[in-house]
């Protein structure tokens, strides 16, 4: 008791992320970096993917570096053979708000906001910006509450403007002047164009449920101390400086994976890089680190779609024979179930597979780091995950873009028309258009690429070196 009173016990952070690869990567950056800081860290997990880092990954024994972090787990409310991909991740997020919300309540309460093993009870919630459930009760409990938001800034900025969007008059679409630019999201006028806005706004009906609960999700945000955003400010300052005149405690300390790093590297005299955990959900296949091995500098596209995007038969087909005709080498992650279809559509053809080794490489899950560190590639095809594009940036690799769904379909924008640092292919998937656009990003605009997207890596790794932006404000 003396000691206590000598030695006040550190705050104790729960961090709660919505079960999907992506927002439970970054956010468990989050987690070490708070926990570097010697401030007592819960993270909380669905059991599923409690379970699928348990098979895949070591970061459980990583964690045990920090004696006051602790993993707890909470159901998702959904049978483990329910898909977690595509347009059924909305039956995660509704399952989530009905069953996890209520058991979410039941369990702080039962373990008095998880005091337990000498931790004081929860001081801070940092829930995932989609969870009001962990804000209702925050609130009702007088913690304190952060919002993290793991998708980009300018994604956010368009989702807290939806209002103004539709008493403007610029959705619904209903199919009609997808290349209008939009002129009621503040800092974007010039060159957001209704296509680009995030995928749940980009709907035929205002009613739509998506968007409804986006909406309701992204504006109750305002109820919170701050909101933590995983960028930089030298990337999306314009649009932060906005969202700020509505959250003016909106803090950037993104790139995360770079911020982990540079802090992890702190003091060491080493010139090796200190390696990040795995946190994936699915087993890395390293062979295809062998593979770059043998590779020239610059010459691979590497082809990945992240987590939850699936693709048709016809879709896999035009992107198998826009890679095989650029003539470029390729690594292309395809996750087991991301082809769907009915019995063998949703099976990789035999063509594809054998076809791909002569200038190619496919992998069921890659580690994707160090793949975009690697001297080997030259190009990045993504579907514009927020992950993904800051892992790019870093890596210096620029981008040619798919996006699928989400903030992705504005993330393609940034990177085309404002970053400068890829080729944004929305909206369409034709063999001669991926071709084109490979050889492009490759061959003919290389060097124009090289430039800018080395430019941004830099200010990226400045802003989470000492005294760097995202430095500070961590
Ligand atoms: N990822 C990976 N290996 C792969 C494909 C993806 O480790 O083969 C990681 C990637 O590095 C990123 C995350 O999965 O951190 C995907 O997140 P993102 O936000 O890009 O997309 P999402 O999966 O949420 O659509």
């Amino acid at each position: 008791m003396a000691h206590q009173q000598q030695y006040p016990l550190p705050p104790h952070v729960l961090i709660f992320p919505v079960p999907v690869q992506g927002h439970v990567n970054s956010m468990l950056k989050l987690a070490e970096l708070l926990s570097l800081a010697a401030v007592d860290v819960t993270f909380l997990l669905s059991e599923f993917s409690h379970r699928r880092l348990l098979r895949h990954t070591d970061i459980f024994s990583r964690f045990t570096r920090y004696p006051g972090f602790r993993f707890e787990t909470i159901s998702d409310g959904l049978p483990d053979d329910h898909p977690r991909a595509g347009e059924q991740i909305f039956d995660m997020l509704s399952s989530i708000k009905n069953v996890t919300g209520p058991l979410f309540k039941e369990m702080m309460v039962a373990t008095g906001c998880l005091s337990s093993d000498g931790r004081r009870p929860v001081t801070c919630i940092i829930a995932d910006g989609v969870f009001s459930f962990a804000g209702d009760f925050a609130l009702e409990k007088g913690i304190a509450l952060i919002y993290f938001r793991t998708i980009s800034a300018c994604a956010f900025w368009a989702y807290f403007c939806f209002q103004e969007i539709v008493e403007a008059g610029e959705v619904p679409l209903k199919g009609n002047g997808m290349d209008l630019l939009v002129k009621s999201v503040p800092g974007m006028e010039g060159f957001l164009r209704r296509r680009d806005l995030p995928g749940f706004i980009r709907v035929d009906e205002v009613s739509d449920p998506r968007l409804q609960v986006f909406k309701a999700e992204t504006r109750q945000t305002l109820r919170a101390q701050a909101i933590i955003v995983n960028t930089f400010e030298d990337l999306e300052g314009p649009i932060l400086s906005n969202i700020r005149t509505v959250l003016p405690d909106c803090f950037t300390i993104g790139p995360l994976h770079s911020h982990l790093k540079s802090r992890l590297s702190e003091g060491k005299t080493t010139t090796t890089p200190p390696s990040l955990a795995s946190s994936s959900f699915w087993e890395e296949d390293r062979s295809c680190i062998e593979w770059l091995d043998g590779k020239p500098p610059k010459s691979v596209v590497y082809v990945s779609f992240g987590s939850i995007t699936v693709l048709s038969r016809e879709q896999l087909m035009e992107f198998w024979y826009g890679l095989v005709n650029s003539r470029q080498h390729f690594l292309w992650v395809m996750r087991s179930e991301s082809i769907v279809g009915k019995d063998r559509e949703s099976q990789i053809p035999a063509e594809v597979s054998e076809g791909t080794k002569v200038r190619g490489c496919m992998v069921g899950w890659a580690p994707q780091e160090e793949v975009l560190n690697h001297d080997a590639i030259g190009g990045f095809l993504t579907h514009s995950g927020w992950n993904s594009t800051l892992e790019s940036i870093v890596a210096g690799v620029p981008m040619i873009c798919w996006p699928y769904f989400a903030d992705q379909t504005i993330n393609s924008r940034f990177v085309s028309e404002v970053w400068k640092i890829g080729l944004d292919m929305k909206d369409t998937c034709d063999r001669v258009v991926i071709e084109q656009m490979i050889r492009d990003l490759m061959v003919v605009k290389k060097d124009e690429f090289i430039q800018s997207t080395d430019r941004i890596a830099k200010m990226a790794k400045e802003a989470v070196s000492m005294g760097g932006s995202s430095y500070c404000n961590l």
